[in-house]
């Protein structure tokens, strides 16, 4: 495994359309080892390849409940509302207010391209989301709600 390069906000390959995976080769398989590593050792709760410049629909997350491997997620269902702080590896020391849908239901496949389907509520819901924009080229910046604020702006209102 190997940490790869997250592609920061201005990088073109961010606002691009990342094509469907049709078969698990070596090389895919090693990309989402490598792309579990590069989510974690940055502190994010998810990762969509094209932030590491491979535009494939494959994303990586984690709330805390251990490893999710989504390979060509399609979002079926949505309900519900949440507005809350979202913040993307992608845009580094900022963060914004998105509204999120409460649940989300993907269907995808897996690191070994078995079928799944997984509902998420909360957090998750919100990462599935913003991951599956991703692979659409849409950055959560878009949606932000107010202004784009920086990580440490609260703190330093307190000084
Ligand atoms: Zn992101």
């Amino acid at each position: 495994m190997a940490l790869r390069i997250i592609r920061e906000i201005g990088d073109e390959v961010l606002t691009k359309t990342a094509k469907e995976v049709k078969e698990m080769t070596p090389r895919t398989s090693r990309l989402i080892a490598d792309m579990l590593e590069t989510m974690y050792e940055a502190n994010g709760v998810g990762l969509a390849a094209p932030q590491v410049g491979i535009l494939k629909r494959i994303v990586t997350i984690d709330v805390g409940d251990g490893p999710i491997v989504l390979v060509n997620p399609v979002i079926t269902e949505t309900s519900g509302h949440q507005i809350g702080p979202e913040g993307c590896l992608s845009v580094p020391g900022k963060h914004g207010i998105v509204a999120r849908p409460n649940e989300v239901t993907v269907r995808a496949l897996d690191e070994h391209m078995q079928e799944r389907e997984i509902r998420g509520t909360e957090l998750l819901a919100r990462a599935i989301c913003h991951e599956c924009d991703h692979l659409d080229g849409k950055l959560y910046v878009d949606l932000v709600e107010g202004e784009l604020m920086d990580d440490d702006a609260e703190e330093t209102e307190d000084e």
